[in-house]
């Protein structure tokens, strides 16, 4: 039996979690919302340190779900809710470069020898590309020559996910690039194109909504509007135990400073992590979901903020940290995302982010001692003195991002047959669902489940970046597949073992001819032709018969219609046909390359921009 009952209970009071109470408030029915931490928001809130705003990595306010950004723009009103100019640039070697690459710009940065040994490194890597392309490096060099993969890719890559780049997927990589060079990065900087063809999408990527005082200001007002409509948010409070039976869920048990108490109720959603759900279940989940739950895996993430004493550091929103002597690896300046994050506009707030894993050495150190490394790295990289830092604080975000590996998927898939019997519980969210996804992605899901509790029957794993939404439509279902397809434009992607689709139908109409392989063919094919009809001829009888033959010695010198001339003209039809077959296959890769570069043109600046969003 429960201690308390209620309607709905909700696990987590992050963006999922509040926007499924949200909605239930306006239909008139009341949630009991349990949240594990001392504040609200999730991964999406903001600190207040002694008066110093900051976020859990910077959080952009960008949706093309209309849905979605009409709650954001009933809960804050216009005043609140500033709209952005986006700058964040790469830092390099007390260097910044913009992002997609500038020429003069990069040349300057890189300097002149450095530029021409880019130059070069592209040339030879276009000549002598390394094969099989199978992981991160390999592709990337490929198309962008080693020396520059090694400066803007490598080393922020392997920050982020914490393994080497050379096993990182190459799939990834030609997802998350798609088809773009160095080439093309230069011609789109110097063209000043700088437009995907969608000019929505442009503006998405140039600028984007922000709350005065961070996303946490939307979450705080949400929770507020649902306790004021009846709602219970309940913070400091953690879910031990999901007791199910047969194919519905009974109650959970909360945990609130050792007090334990049982609530029941005859709907619940989730938005805690995939796997602690499956662990926390009582009695315990068949043996394969528990082990397909306990597969899936999280890459952690910790904010080192940092107060100086001066006005302005450097005017980005963010910067990515490209250096490898450093550990951070992105730099937000809060104060560059609204004004209203610094209670006094002569200091600035520097969040130094640092990728990691729960419990590794970075994530073990004490608060004090990573206040003195991030400061001591502000230093290091040049961006400010070790004495300007006044104040520091830290702030540790375990599983901020669902990992794609090898195996999630099937993981995945076992995990939600099983949860596909429970009728009374949804999962919804970012690692609610393991879906690498952002705040729009886990709002719609939490609509969407509200709506099926009212009788509506979407398939919320179908909300996803890049799946079409499949299920009998009716008008609302129209509605909401629309917002789906729209997910897509706004979501991160991570490095996955997926196979290669992008593009894959123009790849395979237009696939690449092997130079060399052409030309020996076509050179073995001339060289024996040329070999048999001598041989052929001075078996008949030489001469006269070889008359026509014999022209041939006016272009290969030394040849005549005999044994040795035989080999001669092997030699020469085999060397003028292989490089006759060389320049035909360079031309045809070359014209269709360019036919499948106009193609994806669209979609480019775009891929390139984004490329290092989000991690
Ligand atoms: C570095 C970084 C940058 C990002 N930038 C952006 C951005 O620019 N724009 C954007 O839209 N999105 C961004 N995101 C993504 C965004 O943070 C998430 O999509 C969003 O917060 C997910 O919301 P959620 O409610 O699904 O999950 P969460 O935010 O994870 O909330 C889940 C809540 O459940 C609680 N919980 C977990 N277990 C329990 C339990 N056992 N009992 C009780 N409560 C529990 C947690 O404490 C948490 O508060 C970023 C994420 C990261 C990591």
């Amino acid at each position: 039996m429960s201690d308390r009952r209620e309607r709905v209970v909700v696990i987590g009071a992050g963006p999922a979690g509040l926007t499924a109470a949200y909605q239930l408030a306006k239909l008139g029915r009341a949630a009991f919302v349990i949240e594990r931490d001392h504040v609200v928001g999730g991964i999406s809130r903001t600190v207040n340190y002694k008066g110093y705003h900051f976020d859990i990595g910077g959080h952009r306010f960008f949706t093309k779900v209309s849905a979605v950004e009409q709650i954001w723009k009933e809960v804050l009103s216009s005043e609140e809710f500033l709209r952005r100019r986006r700058l964040s640039r790469i830092y390099y070697n007390q260097k910044f470069f913009h992002y997609p690459l500038k020429p003069l710009n990069a040349l300057g940065g890189l300097g002149l020898v450095n530029s021409c040994l880019i130059v070069a490194s592209y040339l030879w890597a276009k000549l002598f590309p390394k094969l099989p392309e199978n992981n991160f490096e390999c592709w990337v060099s490929n198309r962008f020559g080693w020396r520059l993969y090694q400066t803007f890719f490598k080393t922020y890559t392997e920050k982020v996910w914490g393994m080497p780049a050379h096993t990182i997927a190459a799939e990834w990589a030609a997802q998350r690039i798609k088809g773009l060079s160095l080439l093309v990065a230069l011609k789109n900087a110097l063209l000043k194109s700088g437009s995907s063809g969608d000019g929505v999408v442009k503006t998405l990527i140039d600028s984007f909504d922000y709350p005065q005082r961070g996303p946490g200001m939307m979450w705080e007002r949400i929770a507020e509007l649902v306790k004021q409509r009846g709602s219970h948010v309940t913070v400091g409070t953690v879910v031990d135990t999901i007791s199910w039976r047969g194919n519905r869920v009974e109650a959970v048990r909360i945990n609130r400073d050792g007090h334990s108490e049982s609530i029941g109720a005859d709907e619940f959603i989730s938005t805690m992590p995939l796997r602690e759900l499956i662990q926390k279940l009582d009695p315990p989940a068949p043996p394969e979901v528990e082990a397909a739950a306990n597969s899936l895996n999280y890459r952690d993430f910790l904010t080192v903020a940092l107060m100086l004493n001066r006005a302005d550091v450097f005017p980005d929103n963010w910067i990515y940290i490209h250096d490898p002597k450093v550990s951070v690896g992105r730099i937000q300046n809060f104060k560059n995302w609204s004004p209203h994050m610094v209670p006094d506009q002569t200091k600035t707030c520097l969040g130094l982010e640092y990728f990691c894993f729960e419990g590794d050495g970075l994530w073990a150190r004490t608060d004090a001692d990573l206040i003195e490394l991030g400061a001591r790295e502000l230093e290091a990289i040049g961006l400010a003195k070790r004495s300007e830092v006044e104040d520091g604080t830290v702030v540790r975000m375990p599983k901020a991002y669902p990992v794609y590996d090898d195996t999630y998927r099937d993981a995945l898939k076992v995990i939600r047959t099983f949860l596909g019997r429970l009728e009374n519980i949804q999962v919804v969210g970012r690692n609610g669902m393991h879906r690498y996804n952002n705040q729009d992605h886990s709002m719609l899901t939490a609509m969407l489940a509200v709506e099926n509790m009212f009788g509506a029957r979407h398939d919320l794993w179908e909300v996803n970046a890049d799946q079409e939404y499949h299920e009998e439509t009716t008008s609302r279902e129209i509605q909401a597949k629309s917002q789906m397809g729209t997910l897509a434009l706004t979501q991160p992607q991570v490095p996955a073992s997926v196979p290669l689709t992008a593009h894959s139908g123009l790849v395979t109409a237009f696939a690449r001819m092997d130079k060399l392989a052409f030309a020996v063919a076509l050179g073995l094919v001339a060289g024996l032709v040329t070999f048999t009809a001598t041989l052929f001829l001075v078996i008949k009888g030489g001469e006269t018969v070889g008359r026509n033959m014999y022209l041939l010695s006016e272009f290969f010198f030394g040849y005549t219609v005999s044994v040795t001339g035989a080999m001669i003209g092997f030699a020469y039809s085999f060397l003028w046909a292989f490089l006759w077959g060389w320049t035909f296959a360079y031309l045809r890769n070359f014209i269709l390359g360019l036919m499948i570069y106009r193609a994806k043109r669209k979609v480019e600046l775009l891929s390139f921009r984004e490329f290092v969003d989000h991690f």
